[in-house]
């Protein structure tokens, strides 16, 4: 079935030891922080940021794993990757126009666990969950119970795909597609890898980045064994989010044959300045990874003290234009419910 994945977890592990039942980044996904207070006592924030991020947490709950924790800089309230997990107590303010479902994805999911907005693409929720909660999540709200297809359910999605040959380009996402299992995920994409008009195989994912180590044997096993082009597209928002071990993770990835692409989200507070999104981009690049689109935020509910103005927006692209090559820039974009694309600025 899946030999070429098998072959690799029969190789001798390079310490001698029998392969751990648990794979290594299942541990750390478990053992994430889970709980705000353990969060701000770990970054020696004071009692003022743990009020606020147990309301936060009670919309949407906080997780962080180590990996990422390791990142961030103790004490300092204005780290930027701290404010991309820290609930704050704005999060329970509600602000006009920022909704639960601001991208309108609940008309768009003709099989469960598929959305199909974009021509010749279709987006598969390949995972509900997530190694780390981003507190400016689109999907915050998202109601992923209902959006965890069994296998049965996986088939309905397949035959979706299978009965529409305009459909070029299957993309993983979540959640995070790569928080399912390798046995589960080698289990779609053998079926993927099986429909004759499909030729791609995307995956946005930002396991790599929080998880490095995710990029395992088994995980590469599986993507090397397909015939579809591969690409990932990774989310990064600050050059501080990459450290060796995800410029490691890249390298393998790319050789494995994928192509690495990225996309971030524009964030007040965390990468809303020229110095920051050229420092993004050159450090991408030194990972291997393109930069790909820059989103503004999408207007959802808890997140709007991230906004910044499409003007602001503008003028930091223009800036960034200035000191970039073009290979390095990344493309300005909305999303908006109805149209055929993302919108560009
Ligand atoms: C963003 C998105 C895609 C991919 O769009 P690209 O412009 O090809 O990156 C596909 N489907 C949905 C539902 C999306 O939101
Ligand atoms: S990893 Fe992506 S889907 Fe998950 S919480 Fe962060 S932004 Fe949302």
């Amino acid at each position: 079935m899946i030999t070429r994945s098998s072959a690799l977890l029969q190789r001798p592990a390079p310490e001698t030891q029998p392969l751990p039942v648990q794979a290594r980044w299942q541990t750390q996904l478990a053992g994430a922080i889970r709980d705000p207070r353990e969060l701000c006592r770990r970054l020696g924030l004071d009692t003022a940021w743990q009020d606020g991020a147990a309301r936060g947490h009670a919309l949407f709950e906080v997780r962080v794993p180590e990996a990422y924790l390791a990142r961030i800089r103790p004490g300092d309230p204005s780290d930027p990757l701290l404010h991309q997990v820290l609930p704050l107590i704005e999060e329970d303010h509600p602000v006009a126009g920022y909704v639960a479902d601001p991208l309108a994805e609940a008309e768009h999911t003709p099989a469960r666990g598929l959305i199909h907005k974009y021509a010749g693409r279709v987006l598969l929720i390949a995972s509900p969950a997530c190694a780390v909660n981003c507190r400016y999540c689109f999907r915050r709200h998202f109601p992923y119970a209902e959006n965890a297809p069994s296998r049965a359910q996986w088939e309905e999605s397949l035959d979706y795909i299978r009965e529409d040959p305009t459909i070029r380009e299957a993309i993983l996402s979540g959640g995070d597609p790569l928080a399912a299992s390798d046995r589960q995920l080698a289990w779609l994409v053998e079926r993927l890898d099986a429909i004759p008009h499909l030729r791609r195989l995307r995956i946005h994912t930002r396991l790599p980045v929080v998880i490095p180590e995710r990029i395992d044997a088994a995980l590469l096993g599986w993507l090397s064994a397909t015939r579809l082009q591969k690409v990932m597209v990774l989310h990064i928002n600050h050059a501080n989010e990459i450290d060796e071990a995800v410029i490691a993770a890249c390298r393998r990835l790319s050789d494995a044959g994928v192509t690495l692409l990225n996309q971030s989200v524009l964030l007040r507070g965390v990468n809303d300045s020229v110095e920051a999104l050229a420092a993004l981009s050159e450090r991408l690049f030194e990972a291997g990874v393109l930069p790909y689109y820059l989103h503004v935020l999408d207007p959802v509910a808890g997140a709007a003290h991230f906004d910044v103005s499409d003007d602001q927006a503008r003028e930091l692209v223009a800036g960034l234009r200035e000191v970039l090559p073009g290979f390095l820039m990344p493309r300005l974009v909305r999303e908006i419910p109805g149209e055929a694309s993302k919108t560009p600025l």
